[in-house]
């Protein structure tokens, strides 16, 4: 599968804040939208210019792709079957996202980036109602359980990502003793708070 490989600290410069996908570095100093937040490239320093309509619309879109680690197709992909759901067609395409099999992982606090999520999915870490799913974004259901294979429970990067564990949305439930969690809801829109305008993404799919 086609996957972005160049330094994704690139990516927060290039929306002008923060997308958490570093780990705890984005919580350090170290982190480069502390120290360079400017549009990477040669003409990055000069001032950002004023975006208005498409261009919003578009980074918005790009903003939450990255957020979620995804590429243009997949993503498009999750909006499609959002339209066909019943409902809000944002809220239907941010649930499905937050329902992701990686992001579960994250949002427990077993990992601590989208990246190791997926890397500790795909290298078959995670147990979902006892059998063993690597693939990324399997979509979790109400009541299931999701756990890290008793094998891996010694896993140095899964233990410290517990560590510092901030906190799990109310839809999820975390059993730090297990290192498993279980799906209590489908994640409502308040339970997400990251800073996402959905609603451009839709109008920009829209056009
Ligand atoms: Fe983004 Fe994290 Fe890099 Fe900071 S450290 S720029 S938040 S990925």
């Amino acid at each position: 599968m086609a996957r972005y490989s160049d330094p994704v600290c690139r990516l927060c410069r290039r929306e002008g804040m923060k997308l958490f996908l570093k780990g705890e570095r984005c919580f350090k100093p170290s982190c480069a939208i502390e120290k360079r937040n400017y549009i990477p490239g040669e003409h990055g320093r000069d001032r950002r210019a004023k975006i208005i309509g498409y261009g919003l619309q578009l980074r918005e879109k790009q903003k939450v792709k990255r957020m979620y680690g995804l590429l243009e197709k997949p993503f498009r992909s999750y909006f499609e079957r959002a339209v066909r759901q019943k409902g809000v067609t944002g809220e239907n395409l941010l649930s499905q996202l937050e329902r992701r099999l990686d992001n579960v992982v994250l949002r427990l606090g077993l990992a601590s980036s989208h990246a190791q999520a997926r890397q500790f999915v795909r290298h078959g870490h995670v147990r979902v109602n006892g059998r063993k799913v690597d693939i990324p974004s399997f979509l979790v259901r109400v009541g299931d359980e999701v756990a890290i294979k008793e094998k891996s429970h010694k896993n140095v990067q899964i233990l410290s990502a517990l560590e510092v564990n901030r906190g799990v949305p109310p839809w999820l439930e975390l059993n730090q003793e297990t290192l498993s969690g279980r799906v209590l809801a489908l994640p409502k829109r308040e339970d997400i708070s990251m800073p996402i305008e959905e609603h451009m993404i839709v109008e920009l799919y829209s056009k």
